[in-house]
């Protein structure tokens, strides 16, 4: 390896204990800290210990090599607080063994136990991969017990060689897409959040900033709101203009509190926002929610700036602040509306206005609120961070978010997958319409998206996606209440009115739910007329006592996995004694089974009744809301029921030879656009893509020798002419295309045939061997902008769009993944094997879709990708046309820690 890129990028990340620091590549400048970081930074035993041993002139020897002239094959990260270097990371480059390369570490003593040696790490084992090295090495002493542990907790393998009290340890890296690796990375990132937000959600002291006298002002509302809450620390007013504000003393600036806040909520000017930050940073406030909107493009700037160098996590700016209902903490510093009743559901929304209308329709309903965030627009603080705050609070059982874009798609959707194994997460998908994702673009300065399987996608992350504010709390309100459902979902349908249940045992069909048949003998129960079939019609003759044994019956029955009760008040109820509707609220709320009402006389969509012993019933106005909550539930359930899969195996896959056709290409091309045949094979073949062998032609003559080279490789001896300018879409349907071809001169006059027809445009053929018939399939990448990348698979060839007969998952595919999205297909018949045919190679399809699934996930620049067809046989699967697209994009890799940069601050 001759050159060896320093990752291009500035990065901030955050230590074990929340701080932020800069992580960015050590250059000439850098010499003096260097050399204080193994002087002034090191006591004599931390530099016995990195130097293995005293030598006078290794700390000056450490900072010539690090940050003298360049050295082809050395990498080297510093980590920065403000202005300190708080450690650094190399590796070099050795001869031999080949791609192997010797790491160091040193980490100042006072930053030492704050995990900024694995963080370092982490991010040196990513930029090493990264061009291409596969091992570290590094000679440790034996008693180095500080390194030794930080390789151990790594996630990566880690051999170790004893030798003399030296300890040689060698890092194999290849194992970075290993499901340890990442693991061990994300519960990393995830105690390192929950530290850094811990300022934000339950701070001892908080100033508000900007509180003026002004009734109705924005600072003063939520100043009033933080005291009359009850906050359990301190709270203190900054006015430089009031010496009081409501009778208590206001503070003319932060340096003059009495103490240091944990939190400060900005309301003041948009222009006076990057000023304000600045100097709540230098005395060492650690969150801010900045409550000001309408901030340009340099306030936002140096907004952000502030809170990155200081160490600050940030909510907004334009959020409607945030609420901590902890009765250790009672935080009120919003301005939407009443403090929500502390309980165990976690709110986040981006726009304000929704919040307030979630939040009332959660109190409307009972359901208490453990923490409330008003996200705004999300420069730092975003849904993501909320999540994993929520899955650690020890208090929020529910999350319910609405967010109108995602900042890191990737990282939300792998968080998103581990947070909803312990917790629901509830969402409203918005934006799914044209106009709607207008008004969400403009609002948040997100591009449009293809919402075509939004729905689909949103239940792989395991996120339960609804369609309305209205919809979320019905769910919640189920979810809420009651068990999960058996992922069976069977669904038994009670009503005293037969009209009723057929429309309720219709809603639960179209929901998706299945009807199980009933035991006639449960019909004993029952006054005569009854019905048992599903639904069950107990007539309005019904009594209480009936109906009450009738459901206990019924929760016991095996076949039953849920129950929808749906009562209209008929004129028997007025008779004394005979409503049934009490029967179901002295009944129990928590049973065997979720239990869902459904009371056509009540008003509100959904409430609870709390029933006898002591649990809450939900109630629903009408059936259509019962049914798709129960739809939700029973969603959920069967996600949690399904076995952990593992990512799909592709082994093999040579990343480096295809980061230098990704990155060839982008230098030459840095808009972006469609690979060339050739590159295109190149790319394919790095990660063991099959495309049929594929020769470049520039004219007649070498179409004709490439085809006679080629001929006894196809089938039948035949071979297939493509021709190629830059640009093209569909070649058949531009007469691009001609298969079968035997002689010689039917090579060339189907070569002359493509000059007359394209004439200049045209740039050369590609020849190709005939491939042998089979299933035609279409294998791709597409992006989604809130979930990334895309693997679809699908019925190929020229009638691909005609049937549109596909299946999409999100990357990376599990080892489950590629079985579903095989027999979810319509067409999986043709490919199992069909009224006697022979199956496909079914193997090679799932290779196929996991080496793609790798390759997307590898490479962020691959915005689309269109394997069609891939000719799928007995014997195997071969593509015979490809075609991918790569742009340009901030490389983020989900699996590095560190912290987002949102577009509008971006521009440093
Ligand atoms: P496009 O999709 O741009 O129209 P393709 O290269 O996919 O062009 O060719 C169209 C059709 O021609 C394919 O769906 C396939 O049926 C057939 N075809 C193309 N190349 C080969 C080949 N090497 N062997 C056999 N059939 C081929
Ligand atoms: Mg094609």
């Amino acid at each position: 390896m001759s050159t060896v890129h320093p990752p291009r990028n500035t990065v901030e990340a955050l230590l074990a204990d929340g701080t932020t620091v800069e992580l960015r590549p050590l250059g000439p400048d850098d010499h003096r800290s260097v050399l204080d970081l193994h002087t002034e930074g090191m006591s004599e035993e931390s530099r016995r210990l990195r130097f293995l041993g005293v030598s006078r002139n290794a700390p000056q020897q450490a900072a010539d090599r690090l940050c003298g002239a360049p050295r082809p094959g050395l990498l080297a990260l510093g980590a920065w607080a403000g202005e300190e270097l708080v450690g650094e990371a190399d590796c070099e480059l050795l001869d031999e063994p080949p791609q192997t390369a010797e790491l160091a570490l040193a980490v100042a003593d006072r930053w030492h136990g704050r995990g900024a040696a694995t963080l370092l790490l982490e991010h040196l084992v990513h930029a090493a991969r990264a061009v291409g090295i596969r091992f570290f090495e590094a000679d440790t002493l034996f008693g180095n017990r500080a390194v030794h542990q930080v390789f151990a907790d790594l996630g990566l393998p880690v051999e170790r060689r004893y030798a003399q009290g030296e300890v040689r340890i060698r890092v194999p890296l290849d194992d970075e897409g290993g499901e340890r690796y990442r693991s061990a990375v994300d519960e990393r990132g995830r105690r390192a959040d929950v530290a850094s937000l811990t300022a934000l959600l339950r701070p001892a002291s908080v100033a508000v900033i900007g509180a003026s006298r002004r009734a109705g002002s924005v600072g003063r509302t939520v100043l009033g709101k933080i005291r009359r809450g009850g906050f359990e620390g301190e709270v203190w007013a900054v006015n430089p203009h009031a010496r009081e504000i409501d009778g208590e003393p206001a503070h003319p600036s932060v340096r003059a509190l009495p103490a240091v806040p944990d939190l400060a909520v900005l309301a003041v000017p948009a222009g006076a926002v990057p000023d304000a930050a600045e100097e709540c940073g230098a005395v060492g406030v650690r969150a801010l929610v900045v409550l000001t909107s309408g901030l340009g493009p340099e306030e936002a700037r140096r907004l952000m700036r502030a809170c990155r160098r200081h160490s600050m996590r940030l909510v907004g700016p334009n959020s409607l602040g945030m609420a901590q209902t902890d009765p250790t903490v009672r935080l009120d510093a919003e301005f939407g509306g009443a403090f929500p009743r502390p309980g165990t559901a976690g709110v986040a929304v981006q726009s304000g206005g929704v919040g307030i209308a979630l939040l009332q329709r959660l109190a409307w309903l009972g359901i208490g609120v453990s923490s409330f965030v008003s996200l705004g627009d999300k420069y730092d603080v975003s849904g993501n961070d909320l999540l994993q705050w929520w899955e650690s609070d020890g208090r929020t059982d529910l999350a319910l978010l609405h967010l109108e874009s995602f900042g890191s798609p990737r990282a939300f959707a792998r968080t998103a997958r581990r947070v909803t194994r312990t917790i629901p997460v509830l969402t409203v998908d918005a934006g799914r319409s044209t106009a709607g994702r207008r008004g969400a673009a403009s609002h948040t300065a997100a591009a449009a998206t293809p919402t075509v399987t939004r729905e689909a996608l949103f239940r792989q992350a395991g996120i339960t996606a609804t369609r309305s504010i209205e919809e979320l709390v019905e769910v919640a309100a189920l979810l809420h209440a009651q068990p999960l459902p058996a992922p069976r979902g069977a669904v038994a349908v009670v009503s005293n009115a037969g009209g009723i249940g057929v429309l309720a045992a219709d809603a639960c069909a179209e929901a998706g739910l299945t009807l199980p048949e009933l035991r006639p003998e449960l019909g004993e129960l029952l006054p005569p007329g009854a019905s048992v079939r599903n639904p069950v019609d107990t007539t309005a003759a019904v009594r209480p006592t009936e109906l009450a044994l009738f459901l206990r019956a019924l929760e016991l029955e095996e076949a039953v996995d849920a129950i929808l009760v749906c009562l209209v008040p008929t004129a028997l109820c007025e008779t004394p004694g005979q409503d049934p509707a009490p029967a179901l609220l002295e009944g129990p709320a928590r049973r065997r089974v979720p239990i869902a009402a459904v009371l056509l006389d009540q008003q509100v969509p959904v409430r609870y009744r709390g029933c006898a012993d002591g649990g809450s019933l939900p109630v629903y106005s009408d059936s259509l809301s019962a049914a798709r909550a129960l739809a939700h539930a029973r969603d959920r359930a069967r996600r949690l029921a399904e076995p952990f899969s593992p990512a799909a195996d592709a082994p093999d896959c040579d990343r480096r030879a295809a980061r230098s056709v990704v990155d060839g290409y982008l230098t030459a091309h840095p808009e972006g656009g469609w690979l060339d045949p050739l590159s295109t094979a190149d790319l394919l073949e790095a990660y063991g893509l099959p495309l049929t062998t594929t020769v470049w032609a520039r004219d007649e003559h070498m179409a004709a020798v490439s085809a006679d080279g080629l001929r006894r490789l196809g089938h039948e001896g035949k071979v297939v002419l493509k021709a190629y300018w830059p640009g093209q879409v569909h070649k058949s349907a531009a007469g691009a295309v001609r298969t079968g071809l035997a002689g010689d001169s039917d090579v060339r006059s189907a070569y002359r045939e493509f000059t007359r027809r394209f004439g200049p445009d045209l740039a050369g053929a590609v020849v190709q061997p005939m491939a042998a018939p089979g299933v035609e399939l279409l294998a791709g990448v597409a992006q989604d902008q809130v979930f990334g990348p895309l693997i679809v698979l699908g019925l190929g060839g020229t009638a691909a769009d005609l049937l549109a007969d596909r299946v999409a998952r999100l990357a990376p595919l599990s080892e489950r993944d590629l079985s579903t999205m095989i027999t979810e297909l319509r067409s999986a018949p043709l490919l199992l094997g069909n009224g006697g045919a022979a199956p496909v190679d079914l193997a090679a399809v799932r290779s196929v879709l996991a080496r793609l699934s790798r390759l997307a996930d590898d490479f962020p620049e691959l915005v689309e990708a269109d394997l069609n067809p891939v000719i799928a046989r007995p014997d195997g699967a071969l593509c015979v046309d490809a075609r991918v697209r790569l742009e340009r994009r901030p490389s983020f890799d989900p699996y590095l820690r560190r912290l987002r940069r949102p577009t509008a601050a971006e521009g440093e």
